[in-house]
Protein backbone atom coordinates (compact mmCIF):
# COMPACT_ATOMS: atom_id res chain seq x y z
CA UNK A 1 0.00 0.00 0.00
CA UNK A 2 1.49 3.55 -0.81
CA UNK A 3 -1.38 5.47 0.46
CA UNK A 4 -1.60 5.45 4.61
CA UNK A 5 -4.62 7.41 4.30
CA UNK A 6 -7.06 7.80 8.06
CA UNK A 7 -10.79 6.74 7.58
CA UNK A 8 -13.99 8.67 7.35
CA UNK A 9 -14.41 11.69 9.83
CA UNK A 10 -10.44 12.02 10.49
CA UNK A 11 -8.07 13.54 7.99
CA UNK A 12 -7.22 11.65 4.61
CA UNK A 13 -3.94 13.42 4.25
CA UNK A 14 -1.32 10.63 3.17
CA UNK A 15 1.67 10.13 5.23
CA UNK A 16 4.08 9.65 2.32
CA UNK A 17 4.91 10.77 -0.78
CA UNK A 18 2.52 8.54 -2.88
CA UNK A 19 3.27 6.55 -5.99
CA UNK A 20 1.56 5.82 -9.61
CA UNK A 21 0.23 2.49 -10.49
CA UNK A 22 2.03 0.66 -13.39
CA UNK A 23 2.06 -2.87 -13.88
CA UNK A 24 0.57 -3.85 -10.63
CA UNK A 25 3.67 -2.11 -9.16
CA UNK A 26 3.82 1.25 -6.90
CA UNK A 27 6.53 3.16 -8.62
CA UNK A 28 7.84 6.71 -8.21
CA UNK A 29 8.07 8.78 -11.46
CA UNK A 30 11.59 8.14 -13.54
CA UNK A 31 12.66 11.66 -12.82
CA UNK A 32 11.93 10.83 -9.09
CA UNK A 33 10.37 14.09 -9.07
CA UNK A 34 6.65 15.13 -7.24
CA UNK A 35 4.51 17.92 -7.27
CA UNK A 36 2.06 19.21 -4.34
CA UNK A 37 -1.13 18.43 -4.36
CA UNK A 38 -2.93 21.89 -3.08
CA UNK A 39 -6.20 21.45 -1.08
CA UNK A 40 -7.89 24.58 -2.20
CA UNK A 41 -9.84 25.48 1.03
CA UNK A 42 -6.72 25.62 3.39
CA UNK A 43 -4.58 26.74 0.61
CA UNK A 44 -2.09 24.06 1.78
CA UNK A 45 -0.22 21.39 -0.32
CA UNK A 46 -1.75 18.18 1.50
CA UNK A 47 -0.21 15.58 -0.91
CA UNK A 48 2.72 14.85 -3.15
CA UNK A 49 2.10 13.42 -6.13
CA UNK A 50 4.98 11.51 -8.72
CA UNK A 51 5.38 14.10 -11.19
CA UNK A 52 5.31 11.34 -14.40
CA UNK A 53 7.01 11.84 -17.95
CA UNK A 54 6.67 10.16 -21.48
CA UNK A 55 8.82 7.51 -20.23
CA UNK A 56 6.55 6.54 -17.07
CA UNK A 57 3.80 6.67 -19.82
CA UNK A 58 5.86 3.90 -22.31
CA UNK A 59 5.79 2.19 -19.46
CA UNK A 60 2.16 1.92 -18.02
CA UNK A 61 1.17 1.60 -21.83
CA UNK A 62 3.95 -1.19 -22.34
CA UNK A 63 2.11 -2.54 -18.90
CA UNK A 64 -1.26 -2.36 -20.04
CA UNK A 65 -0.32 -3.83 -23.90
CA UNK A 66 0.97 -6.88 -22.52
CA UNK A 67 -1.77 -7.67 -20.20
CA UNK A 68 -3.90 -6.99 -23.46
CA UNK A 69 -2.14 -9.06 -25.27
CA UNK A 70 -0.85 -12.15 -22.99
CA UNK A 71 -2.84 -11.56 -19.58
CA UNK A 72 -5.94 -13.56 -18.86
CA UNK A 73 -8.21 -10.51 -18.64
CA UNK A 74 -9.60 -10.41 -21.94
CA UNK A 75 -10.10 -14.02 -22.51
CA UNK A 76 -11.70 -14.71 -18.99
CA UNK A 77 -14.81 -15.75 -19.25
CA UNK A 78 -17.15 -12.66 -18.59
CA UNK A 79 -18.83 -14.12 -15.81
CA UNK A 80 -15.07 -14.26 -13.86
CA UNK A 81 -14.31 -10.42 -14.90
CA UNK A 82 -17.86 -9.82 -13.72
CA UNK A 83 -17.12 -11.05 -10.42
CA UNK A 84 -14.23 -9.15 -10.08
CA UNK A 85 -16.20 -6.69 -10.90
CA UNK A 86 -18.47 -7.08 -8.43
CA UNK A 87 -15.86 -7.33 -5.40
CA UNK A 88 -14.65 -3.92 -6.69
CA UNK A 89 -17.47 -2.64 -5.68
CA UNK A 90 -17.93 -3.78 -2.70
CA UNK A 91 -15.00 -2.39 -1.78
CA UNK A 92 -15.62 0.71 -3.07
CA UNK A 93 -19.01 0.56 -1.12
CA UNK A 94 -16.55 0.39 2.37
CA UNK A 95 -14.26 3.01 1.54
CA UNK A 96 -16.77 5.62 0.09
CA UNK A 97 -16.82 7.61 2.83
CA UNK A 98 -12.26 8.18 2.83
CA UNK A 99 -12.47 8.30 -1.07
CA UNK A 100 -15.12 11.31 -1.00
CA UNK A 101 -12.96 13.14 2.02
CA UNK A 102 -10.44 12.84 -0.56
CA UNK A 103 -11.70 14.39 -3.42
CA UNK A 104 -12.81 17.47 -1.19
CA UNK A 105 -9.01 17.39 -0.21
CA UNK A 106 -8.19 17.73 -3.85
CA UNK A 107 -10.63 19.79 -5.09
CA UNK A 108 -12.90 21.53 -2.95
CA UNK A 109 -16.17 20.25 -3.85
CA UNK A 110 -19.06 19.96 -0.96
CA UNK A 111 -18.40 16.71 0.86
CA UNK A 112 -22.08 16.15 0.52
CA UNK A 113 -21.75 16.17 -3.33
CA UNK A 114 -18.68 14.00 -3.49
CA UNK A 115 -20.18 11.57 -0.88
CA UNK A 116 -23.39 11.48 -2.65
CA UNK A 117 -20.80 10.56 -5.73
CA UNK A 118 -18.62 8.17 -4.18
CA UNK A 119 -21.64 5.99 -2.81
CA UNK A 120 -22.94 6.12 -6.43
CA UNK A 121 -19.35 4.25 -7.63
CA UNK A 122 -19.90 0.94 -6.65
CA UNK A 123 -23.39 1.12 -8.50
CA UNK A 124 -20.94 1.68 -12.22
CA UNK A 125 -18.88 -1.50 -11.62
CA UNK A 126 -22.35 -3.23 -10.55
CA UNK A 127 -24.19 -2.49 -13.59
CA UNK A 128 -21.51 -3.37 -16.24
CA UNK A 129 -20.55 -6.33 -14.36
CA UNK A 130 -24.31 -7.20 -15.28
CA UNK A 131 -23.31 -6.79 -19.14
CA UNK A 132 -19.45 -8.60 -18.62
CA UNK A 133 -20.75 -11.89 -19.65
CA UNK A 134 -23.91 -10.77 -22.10
CA UNK A 135 -21.53 -9.39 -24.36
CA UNK A 136 -20.65 -12.49 -26.84
CA UNK A 137 -22.15 -11.77 -30.20
CA UNK A 138 -24.99 -12.33 -32.71
CA UNK A 139 -26.33 -14.79 -35.85
CA UNK A 140 -27.29 -12.47 -38.83
CA UNK A 141 -30.02 -13.45 -41.41
CA UNK A 142 -27.89 -12.46 -44.20
CA UNK A 143 -29.45 -12.60 -47.38
CA UNK A 144 -26.24 -14.41 -48.60
CA UNK A 145 -27.85 -17.52 -47.77
CA UNK A 146 -24.92 -19.25 -48.62
CA UNK A 147 -23.05 -17.99 -45.55
CA UNK A 148 -23.27 -18.71 -41.99
CA UNK A 149 -22.59 -14.91 -40.97
CA UNK A 150 -22.35 -13.53 -37.39
CA UNK A 151 -20.61 -11.18 -35.59
CA UNK A 152 -18.45 -10.86 -33.08
CA UNK A 153 -18.10 -8.09 -30.15
CA UNK A 154 -14.66 -7.92 -28.90
CA UNK A 155 -12.58 -5.33 -26.55
CA UNK A 156 -10.97 -2.35 -28.37
CA UNK A 157 -7.52 -3.17 -26.46
CA UNK A 158 -5.50 -0.62 -24.50
CA UNK A 159 -7.65 2.65 -23.54
CA UNK A 160 -5.79 5.53 -22.67
CA UNK A 161 -8.34 7.46 -20.37
CA UNK A 162 -7.79 11.56 -19.65
CA UNK A 163 -10.62 12.80 -16.79
CA UNK A 164 -11.17 16.60 -15.33
CA UNK A 165 -11.20 17.73 -12.06
CA UNK A 166 -14.55 18.37 -10.84
CA UNK A 167 -16.02 14.46 -10.57
CA UNK A 168 -12.23 12.62 -10.54
CA UNK A 169 -13.65 8.99 -9.46
CA UNK A 170 -16.88 9.53 -11.54
CA UNK A 171 -15.50 10.26 -14.73
CA UNK A 172 -13.14 7.68 -14.14
CA UNK A 173 -16.20 5.27 -13.57
CA UNK A 174 -17.88 6.64 -16.86
CA UNK A 175 -14.72 4.75 -18.66
CA UNK A 176 -13.56 2.28 -16.65
CA UNK A 177 -16.20 0.13 -16.05
CA UNK A 178 -17.58 -0.67 -19.28
CA UNK A 179 -13.71 -1.05 -20.51
CA UNK A 180 -13.16 -3.94 -17.98
CA UNK A 181 -16.69 -5.65 -18.83
CA UNK A 182 -15.59 -5.06 -22.48
CA UNK A 183 -12.22 -7.24 -21.03
CA UNK A 184 -10.27 -4.28 -22.37
CA UNK A 185 -6.75 -3.08 -20.23
CA UNK A 186 -6.34 0.73 -18.92
CA UNK A 187 -4.34 3.30 -18.35
CA UNK A 188 -5.09 6.83 -16.66
CA UNK A 189 -4.19 10.13 -16.53
CA UNK A 190 -6.35 12.47 -13.88
CA UNK A 191 -6.09 15.60 -13.86
CA UNK A 192 -3.04 16.53 -11.89
CA UNK A 193 -5.27 18.93 -9.61
CA UNK A 194 -7.51 15.22 -8.17
CA UNK A 195 -4.32 12.63 -8.72
CA UNK A 196 -4.57 11.41 -4.93
CA UNK A 197 -8.35 9.55 -5.12
CA UNK A 198 -6.81 8.04 -8.33
CA UNK A 199 -3.94 6.81 -6.47
CA UNK A 200 -6.05 5.24 -3.79
CA UNK A 201 -8.34 3.87 -5.83
CA UNK A 202 -6.37 1.73 -8.07
CA UNK A 203 -5.19 0.33 -4.47
CA UNK A 204 -8.80 -0.66 -4.19
CA UNK A 205 -8.55 -1.88 -7.87
CA UNK A 206 -5.95 -4.57 -6.94
CA UNK A 207 -7.43 -5.51 -3.81
CA UNK A 208 -10.40 -6.32 -5.65
CA UNK A 209 -8.31 -8.92 -7.60
CA UNK A 210 -7.99 -7.10 -10.92
CA UNK A 211 -4.79 -8.43 -12.90
CA UNK A 212 -1.69 -6.43 -12.77
CA UNK A 213 -1.26 -4.40 -15.66
CA UNK A 214 -5.05 -4.33 -16.31
CA UNK A 215 -5.34 -0.71 -14.93
CA UNK A 216 -2.37 1.60 -14.49
CA UNK A 217 -2.54 5.19 -13.52
CA UNK A 218 0.16 7.72 -14.59
CA UNK A 219 0.17 10.84 -12.63
CA UNK A 220 1.15 14.63 -14.17
CA UNK A 221 0.47 17.29 -15.84
CA UNK A 222 -1.14 17.44 -19.50
CA UNK A 223 1.29 18.13 -21.67
CA UNK A 224 3.88 16.31 -19.58
CA UNK A 225 1.43 12.86 -19.15
CA UNK A 226 -1.71 13.40 -21.40
CA UNK A 227 -0.26 14.12 -24.76
CA UNK A 228 2.19 11.35 -24.57
CA UNK A 229 -0.66 9.07 -23.29
CA UNK A 230 -2.97 9.98 -26.54
CA UNK A 231 -0.18 9.69 -28.96
CA UNK A 232 1.27 6.52 -28.07
CA UNK A 233 0.89 3.79 -30.75
CA UNK A 234 0.37 1.26 -28.26
CA UNK A 235 -3.25 3.08 -26.85
CA UNK A 236 -6.10 1.39 -29.12
CA UNK A 237 -8.61 3.83 -28.05
CA UNK A 238 -8.85 7.56 -26.35
CA UNK A 239 -11.32 7.98 -23.74
CA UNK A 240 -11.14 11.94 -22.71
CA UNK A 241 -13.33 14.34 -20.57
CA UNK A 242 -12.17 18.10 -20.17
CA UNK A 243 -12.39 21.73 -22.30
CA UNK A 244 -12.93 21.56 -25.78
CA UNK A 245 -9.54 23.37 -26.57
CA UNK A 246 -7.92 20.19 -24.95
CA UNK A 247 -10.11 18.12 -26.66
CA UNK A 248 -9.25 19.10 -29.71
CA UNK A 249 -5.79 18.80 -29.23
CA UNK A 250 -6.24 14.99 -28.12
CA UNK A 251 -8.03 14.10 -31.13
CA UNK A 252 -5.56 15.41 -33.40
CA UNK A 253 -2.72 13.20 -31.17
CA UNK A 254 -4.87 10.52 -31.18
CA UNK A 255 -5.33 10.66 -35.16
CA UNK A 256 -1.56 10.44 -35.58
CA UNK A 257 -2.19 6.56 -35.11
CA UNK A 258 -5.62 6.42 -35.72
CA UNK A 259 -7.39 5.69 -32.45
CA UNK A 260 -10.73 6.43 -31.97
CA UNK A 261 -11.70 8.70 -29.24
CA UNK A 262 -14.94 9.74 -27.23
CA UNK A 263 -14.76 13.25 -26.07
CA UNK A 264 -16.88 14.84 -23.03
CA UNK A 265 -16.54 18.27 -23.34
CA UNK A 266 -18.09 21.64 -22.08
CA UNK A 267 -21.29 22.98 -21.74
CA UNK A 268 -23.39 26.20 -22.33
CA UNK A 269 -26.66 24.53 -21.40
CA UNK A 270 -30.17 26.44 -21.35
CA UNK A 271 -32.38 26.27 -18.63
CA UNK A 272 -35.73 27.19 -20.27
CA UNK A 273 -38.69 28.56 -18.03
CA UNK A 274 -41.65 29.18 -19.50
CA UNK A 275 -44.48 30.70 -18.42
CA UNK A 276 -47.12 27.76 -17.26
CA UNK A 277 -44.01 26.01 -15.53
CA UNK A 278 -44.58 25.23 -11.30
CA UNK A 279 -41.73 28.90 -10.98
CA UNK A 280 -41.49 27.25 -7.38
CA UNK A 281 -39.78 23.89 -8.49
CA UNK A 282 -37.93 25.70 -11.61
CA UNK A 283 -36.60 28.21 -9.41
CA UNK A 284 -34.97 25.40 -7.23
CA UNK A 285 -33.77 23.25 -10.47
CA UNK A 286 -32.00 26.42 -11.90
CA UNK A 287 -30.25 26.76 -8.38
CA UNK A 288 -28.91 23.54 -8.71
CA UNK A 289 -27.89 23.66 -12.52
CA UNK A 290 -25.49 26.73 -11.62
CA UNK A 291 -25.04 26.68 -7.84
CA UNK A 292 -24.49 23.28 -6.66
CA UNK A 293 -20.50 21.98 -7.11
CA UNK A 294 -20.32 25.87 -7.96
CA UNK A 295 -21.31 25.95 -11.60
CA UNK A 296 -17.95 23.81 -12.18
CA UNK A 297 -20.27 20.83 -13.80
CA UNK A 298 -19.75 20.32 -17.68
CA UNK A 299 -24.06 20.53 -17.49
CA UNK A 300 -24.50 23.86 -15.59
CA UNK A 301 -27.41 25.47 -16.27
CA UNK A 302 -25.50 28.61 -17.12
CA UNK A 303 -27.99 30.42 -19.25
CA UNK A 304 -31.99 30.59 -18.03
CA UNK A 305 -33.87 31.60 -20.72
CA UNK A 306 -37.15 32.82 -18.99
CA UNK A 307 -39.93 33.49 -20.76
CA UNK A 308 -40.99 37.11 -20.42
CA UNK A 309 -44.57 36.86 -18.09
CA UNK A 310 -42.79 35.19 -15.16
CA UNK A 311 -38.56 36.48 -16.16
CA UNK A 312 -39.23 39.49 -12.96
CA UNK A 313 -40.79 36.83 -10.86
CA UNK A 314 -38.40 34.25 -11.34
CA UNK A 315 -35.42 36.07 -11.30
CA UNK A 316 -36.48 37.56 -8.21
CA UNK A 317 -37.11 34.42 -6.66
CA UNK A 318 -33.38 32.85 -8.08
CA UNK A 319 -31.75 35.90 -6.35
CA UNK A 320 -33.21 35.21 -3.50
CA UNK A 321 -31.86 32.27 -2.85
CA UNK A 322 -28.90 32.61 -4.35
CA UNK A 323 -28.03 35.82 -1.87
CA UNK A 324 -28.83 32.86 0.96
CA UNK A 325 -26.24 30.21 0.40
CA UNK A 326 -24.58 29.00 2.65
CA UNK A 327 -20.18 29.66 1.43
CA UNK A 328 -17.96 27.68 3.36
CA UNK A 329 -15.77 25.13 4.52
CA UNK A 330 -16.67 22.11 1.90
CA UNK A 331 -16.57 19.26 4.55
CA UNK A 332 -19.35 21.38 6.34
CA UNK A 333 -22.72 19.36 6.00
CA UNK A 334 -24.47 22.91 5.82
CA UNK A 335 -22.03 24.33 3.62
CA UNK A 336 -23.81 25.03 -0.22
CA UNK A 337 -20.87 26.38 -2.02
CA UNK A 338 -17.09 25.90 -1.27
CA UNK A 339 -14.33 27.74 -2.67
CA UNK A 340 -13.47 26.72 -6.48
CA UNK A 341 -10.89 24.24 -7.33
CA UNK A 342 -7.70 26.25 -7.66
CA UNK A 343 -6.32 29.50 -8.29
CA UNK A 344 -6.02 29.54 -12.34
CA UNK A 345 -10.02 28.48 -12.01
CA UNK A 346 -10.60 31.56 -9.95
CA UNK A 347 -8.83 33.67 -12.28
CA UNK A 348 -10.96 32.61 -15.03
CA UNK A 349 -14.50 32.94 -13.31
CA UNK A 350 -13.57 36.32 -12.01
CA UNK A 351 -12.53 37.17 -15.55
CA UNK A 352 -15.62 36.46 -16.89
CA UNK A 353 -17.53 38.69 -14.58
CA UNK A 354 -15.22 41.67 -15.44
CA UNK A 355 -16.30 40.67 -19.42
CA UNK A 356 -19.95 40.63 -18.04
CA UNK A 357 -19.57 44.09 -16.21
CA UNK A 358 -17.84 45.06 -19.59
CA UNK A 359 -20.46 43.77 -22.05
CA UNK A 360 -23.42 45.86 -20.67
CA UNK A 361 -25.03 42.77 -18.35
CA UNK A 362 -26.92 43.82 -15.37
CA UNK A 363 -25.37 42.14 -12.15
CA UNK A 364 -28.51 41.45 -9.78
CA UNK A 365 -26.03 40.09 -7.27
CA UNK A 366 -22.94 38.55 -6.62
CA UNK A 367 -19.98 39.21 -8.78
CA UNK A 368 -17.18 39.26 -5.58
CA UNK A 369 -15.19 37.31 -3.85
CA UNK A 370 -16.63 37.67 -0.39
CA UNK A 371 -14.91 39.73 2.56
CA UNK A 372 -15.05 36.95 4.94
CA UNK A 373 -12.56 34.24 3.38
CA UNK A 374 -10.05 36.83 2.70
CA UNK A 375 -7.98 35.66 -0.67
CA UNK A 376 -9.71 32.17 -0.28
CA UNK A 377 -11.17 31.19 -3.42
CA UNK A 378 -14.45 31.63 -3.11
CA UNK A 379 -17.22 33.27 -5.52
CA UNK A 380 -20.16 34.95 -4.62
CA UNK A 381 -23.50 33.26 -6.58
CA UNK A 382 -23.69 35.59 -9.38
CA UNK A 383 -27.00 36.55 -11.61
CA UNK A 384 -26.47 38.65 -14.91
CA UNK A 385 -29.87 39.81 -16.14
CA UNK A 386 -30.66 41.72 -19.48
CA UNK A 387 -27.82 39.40 -21.15
CA UNK A 388 -27.80 39.18 -24.86
CA UNK A 389 -27.22 35.30 -25.84
CA UNK A 390 -24.39 37.03 -28.15
CA UNK A 391 -22.58 38.14 -25.60
CA UNK A 392 -19.65 36.04 -24.50
CA UNK A 393 -20.92 35.49 -21.02
CA UNK A 394 -23.83 33.74 -22.75
CA UNK A 395 -21.66 31.81 -25.19
CA UNK A 396 -18.38 30.96 -23.39
CA UNK A 397 -18.06 27.99 -20.83
CA UNK A 398 -17.12 29.87 -17.55
CA UNK A 399 -17.55 26.77 -15.47
CA UNK A 400 -18.32 28.78 -11.93
CA UNK A 401 -21.34 30.27 -10.00
CA UNK A 402 -22.35 33.03 -12.92
CA UNK A 403 -25.92 32.29 -14.21
CA UNK A 404 -26.57 34.06 -17.68
CA UNK A 405 -30.79 35.19 -17.70
CA UNK A 406 -31.69 36.21 -21.26
CA UNK A 407 -35.50 37.03 -21.62
CA UNK A 408 -37.55 35.33 -24.42
CA UNK A 409 -41.46 35.56 -26.03
CA UNK A 410 -42.63 31.94 -27.24
CA UNK A 411 -41.38 28.87 -28.35
CA UNK A 412 -40.10 29.75 -31.38
CA UNK A 413 -37.31 32.31 -29.87
CA UNK A 414 -36.89 29.68 -26.52
CA UNK A 415 -35.87 27.01 -29.20
CA UNK A 416 -33.66 29.46 -31.18
CA UNK A 417 -32.14 30.70 -28.27
CA UNK A 418 -31.41 27.47 -27.28
CA UNK A 419 -29.96 26.15 -30.09
CA UNK A 420 -27.87 28.91 -30.91
CA UNK A 421 -24.55 27.91 -28.84
CA UNK A 422 -21.28 25.90 -30.03
CA UNK A 423 -22.16 23.53 -27.24
CA UNK A 424 -25.00 21.09 -27.02
CA UNK A 425 -24.08 18.87 -24.03
CA UNK A 426 -27.93 19.55 -21.66
CA UNK A 427 -31.08 21.33 -21.35
CA UNK A 428 -33.69 21.98 -19.35
CA UNK A 429 -37.39 22.51 -20.07
CA UNK A 430 -39.58 23.36 -17.41
CA UNK A 431 -43.17 23.53 -18.60
CA UNK A 432 -46.72 21.87 -17.72
CA UNK A 433 -47.64 21.38 -21.46
CA UNK A 434 -46.99 18.03 -22.41
CA UNK A 435 -47.83 19.00 -25.97
CA UNK A 436 -44.91 21.89 -26.03
CA UNK A 437 -42.14 19.28 -24.59
CA UNK A 438 -42.93 16.95 -27.27
CA UNK A 439 -42.70 19.76 -29.86
CA UNK A 440 -39.55 21.02 -28.34
CA UNK A 441 -37.30 17.63 -26.81
CA UNK A 442 -36.65 16.58 -30.78
CA UNK A 443 -35.40 20.18 -31.88
CA UNK A 444 -33.27 20.95 -28.86
CA UNK A 445 -29.96 20.12 -29.77
CA UNK A 446 -28.27 18.62 -26.65
CA UNK A 447 -27.30 15.08 -26.10
CA UNK A 448 -29.50 15.31 -22.51
CA UNK A 449 -32.61 16.83 -22.35
CA UNK A 450 -34.16 17.19 -18.77
CA UNK A 451 -38.15 17.83 -18.13
CA UNK A 452 -39.42 19.87 -14.73
CA UNK A 453 -35.78 18.76 -13.75
CA UNK A 454 -32.05 19.30 -14.30
CA UNK A 455 -28.62 17.95 -13.22
CA UNK A 456 -29.59 14.35 -13.33
CA UNK A 457 -27.35 11.50 -14.07
CA UNK A 458 -27.40 7.94 -14.27
CA UNK A 459 -24.82 4.74 -14.95
CA UNK A 460 -28.05 3.24 -16.69
CA UNK A 461 -28.62 6.15 -19.20
CA UNK A 462 -26.66 7.36 -22.37
CA UNK A 463 -24.44 10.75 -21.93
CA UNK A 464 -22.66 13.04 -24.10
CA UNK A 465 -22.61 16.02 -26.30
CA UNK A 466 -23.83 17.18 -29.63
CA UNK A 467 -21.70 19.86 -31.55
CA UNK A 468 -18.74 21.24 -29.66
CA UNK A 469 -19.72 19.31 -26.78
CA UNK A 470 -18.09 16.35 -28.21
CA UNK A 471 -19.23 12.73 -29.61
CA UNK A 472 -18.99 9.36 -28.23
CA UNK A 473 -21.66 8.42 -25.25
CA UNK A 474 -20.72 6.95 -21.85
CA UNK A 475 -23.08 5.11 -19.58
CA UNK A 476 -25.44 2.83 -20.83
CA UNK A 477 -25.49 -0.15 -22.85
CA UNK A 478 -24.03 2.69 -25.65
CA UNK A 479 -21.40 3.26 -23.38
CA UNK A 480 -20.47 -0.29 -23.47
CA UNK A 481 -20.18 -0.35 -27.62
CA UNK A 482 -17.48 2.45 -27.29
CA UNK A 483 -15.45 -0.39 -25.94
CA UNK A 484 -16.20 -3.10 -28.40
CA UNK A 485 -14.86 -3.70 -31.75
CA UNK A 486 -17.24 -5.98 -34.09
CA UNK A 487 -16.23 -8.70 -36.18
CA UNK A 488 -17.82 -9.95 -38.85
CA UNK A 489 -17.24 -13.67 -39.53
CA UNK A 490 -18.67 -15.36 -43.07
CA UNK A 491 -18.75 -18.98 -43.27
CA UNK A 492 -19.14 -20.62 -46.54
CA UNK A 493 -21.58 -23.24 -46.35
CA UNK A 494 -22.40 -24.56 -50.17
CA UNK A 495 -19.15 -25.90 -50.61
CA UNK A 496 -19.45 -24.32 -54.53
CA UNK A 497 -16.11 -22.38 -56.17
CA UNK A 498 -17.34 -19.18 -57.33
CA UNK A 499 -15.87 -16.33 -60.02
CA UNK A 500 -12.75 -14.93 -58.97
CA UNK A 501 -13.01 -11.71 -60.56
CA UNK A 502 -16.71 -10.92 -58.85
CA UNK A 503 -17.32 -9.45 -55.90
CA UNK A 504 -18.79 -12.24 -53.81
P1 LIG B 1 -8.86 20.54 -19.40
O1 LIG B 1 -9.19 20.36 -20.82
O2 LIG B 1 -7.97 21.65 -19.01
O3 LIG B 1 -8.17 19.21 -18.83
C1 LIG B 1 -8.78 17.96 -18.93
C2 LIG B 1 -7.73 16.89 -18.83
O4 LIG B 1 -6.88 16.97 -19.97
C3 LIG B 1 -6.81 17.04 -17.62
O5 LIG B 1 -6.46 15.77 -17.12
C4 LIG B 1 -5.60 17.73 -18.22
O6 LIG B 1 -4.44 17.54 -17.48
C5 LIG B 1 -5.53 17.03 -19.56
N1 LIG B 1 -4.76 17.75 -20.57
C6 LIG B 1 -4.44 19.06 -20.63
N2 LIG B 1 -3.71 19.31 -21.76
C7 LIG B 1 -3.56 18.13 -22.39
C8 LIG B 1 -2.92 17.74 -23.60
N3 LIG B 1 -2.26 18.61 -24.38
N4 LIG B 1 -2.99 16.45 -23.98
C9 LIG B 1 -3.64 15.55 -23.23
N5 LIG B 1 -4.25 15.86 -22.06
C10 LIG B 1 -4.22 17.14 -21.65
O7 LIG B 1 -10.23 20.61 -18.63
P2 LIG B 1 -10.47 20.82 -17.08
O8 LIG B 1 -9.68 19.82 -16.32
O9 LIG B 1 -10.31 22.25 -16.75
O10 LIG B 1 -11.98 20.39 -16.93
C11 LIG B 1 -13.02 21.24 -17.16
C12 LIG B 1 -13.63 20.97 -18.51
O11 LIG B 1 -14.08 19.61 -18.56
C13 LIG B 1 -14.86 21.80 -18.75
O12 LIG B 1 -14.86 22.26 -20.07
C14 LIG B 1 -16.00 20.82 -18.52
O13 LIG B 1 -17.19 21.18 -19.16
C15 LIG B 1 -15.42 19.56 -19.03
N6 LIG B 1 -16.12 18.40 -18.49
C16 LIG B 1 -16.93 17.68 -19.32
C17 LIG B 1 -17.68 16.62 -18.83
C18 LIG B 1 -18.54 15.81 -19.75
O14 LIG B 1 -18.84 14.67 -19.40
N7 LIG B 1 -18.96 16.33 -20.88
C19 LIG B 1 -17.65 16.25 -17.41
C20 LIG B 1 -16.74 17.06 -16.63
C21 LIG B 1 -16.02 18.10 -17.16
P3 LIG B 1 -3.99 18.57 -16.31
O15 LIG B 1 -5.21 19.22 -15.78
O16 LIG B 1 -3.36 17.68 -15.33
O17 LIG B 1 -3.05 19.52 -16.96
Amino acid sequence: MTMTAAKAGTDPSPRDPLRMFIGGEWTEARSGRTFDSIDPYTGQAWAQVPEASAADVDRAVSAARAAFDEGPWPQMAGVERARIMRRLARLLEENADELAAIEVRDNGKLLREMAGQAALLPEFYDYFAGAADKIGGEVLDSAKTNFFVYQLFEPVGVVGAITAWNSPLMLVAYKLAPALAAGCCFVLKPSEHTSVSALRFAEIVAEAGVPDGVFNVVTGDGPSVGEPLVSHPGVDKVAFTGSVATGIRVAKAAAEHLAPVSLELGGKSPNVVFADADIEAAANGVVAGIFAACGQTCVAGSRLLAERPIHDELVERVVGRAQEIILGNPMDLATEMGPLAFAAQWDKVMGYIDVGNGEGAELATGGCRPERFGDGLFVEPTVFVRVDNSMRIAREEIFGPVLSVIPFDGEAEALSIANDSPFGLAAGVWTRDVQRVHRMVPRLQAGTVWINAYRTINYDVPFGGYKMSGHGRENGLEGLREYLHTKSVWVEMSGATRDPFKLG
